[in-house]
């Protein structure tokens, strides 16, 4: 069954196109090439205006529904960027998210003691300090403290449809294997996850099962992982023929 299928999308900055079904896929490119816009154009953001095309989620028309519909849908984007939040803590951020995607699930809401109990070995399993809770939201956080918590986010969410755009870009090396292995774990037999990557590194700890090369807005070749060692060896001019 299909998760999310991206056909000739077109957004006022770039098109793509694209059929994710369950699994691991990765979109690699050049700078600039696109990925990050196709990706916030799938979440809704407001400075993108589709032109052209459809995007279907759990067969539903991903254009019509709103942006915190998406999000309550299971679809979550890790910003490339992550914003700060002053004045919201972390845990209530949290909670308050969990609990938006648990009630369009039909679940109950957890209390804070509940979700604490939830929330715990998620922390232990990216290695984030409990102090981070008390924290507001990615204020004052080192690009890596940022990273583990998009990925908080996600492991708390119970996402679907992950889409991590640059995961791995300014983390050590221990850091991202906590994040990569932390994702691996989030992966189920009834999920997907979409990664915008440029290094074969992150491939190496989470093995995509697509990928996808997108160049000046357009998805210009799929292939299995091979493709992306390929282009470790001989960068994108490789790829031209
Ligand atoms: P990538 O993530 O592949 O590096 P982006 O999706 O960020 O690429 O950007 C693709 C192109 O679209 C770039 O040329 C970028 O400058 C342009 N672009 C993206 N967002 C905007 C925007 N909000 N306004 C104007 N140009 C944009
Ligand atoms: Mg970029
Ligand atoms: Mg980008």
């Amino acid at each position: 069954k299909v998760l999310l299928e991206v056909k000739g999308l077109t957004a006022a900055i770039a098109d793509g196109g694209a059929e994710i079904l369950k699994g691991v896929h990765a979109i690699m490119g050049k700078n600039g090439s696109g990925k990050s816009t196709l990706s916030k154009v799938l979440v809704g953001h407001p400075d993108y205006e589709v032109t052209g095309g459809s995007a279907h989620y759990k067969g539903e028309n991903l254009f019509e529904m709103e942006p915190e519909e998406r999000s309550h849908a299971g679809l979550f984007l890790s910003f490339q960027s992550p914003v700060e939040i002053p004045g919201v803590s972390n845990t209530d951020f949290l909670r308050m998210a969990c609990n938006a995607r648990r009630a369009a699930r039909g679940l109950p809401e957890m209390d804070p003691l509940e979700f604490y109990a939830f929330l715990t070995p998620k922390l232990e399993s990216l290695k984030m300090d409990i102090s981070y809770l008390q924290r507001n939201v990615n204020e004052g956080f080192s690009g890596g403290e940022k990273k583990r918590n998009e990925i908080l986010q996600l492991a708390v969410l119970e996402a679907d449809m992950a889409i991590l755009d640059e995961i791995d870009s300014g983390l050590d090396i221990d850091a991202l294997r906590d994040v990569a292995n932390a994702v691996k774990g989030l992966q189920g037999p009834q999920n997907a996850v979409l990664m915008i990557t440029h290094y074969q590194r992150l491939l190496d700890y989470i093995e995509p099962d697509f990928v996808h090369i997108m160049e000046a807005g357009k998805i210009v070749r799929t292939g299995d992982k091979t493709l992306a060692n390929e282009l470790e060896v001989g960068g994108y001019a490789a790829l031209k023929n």
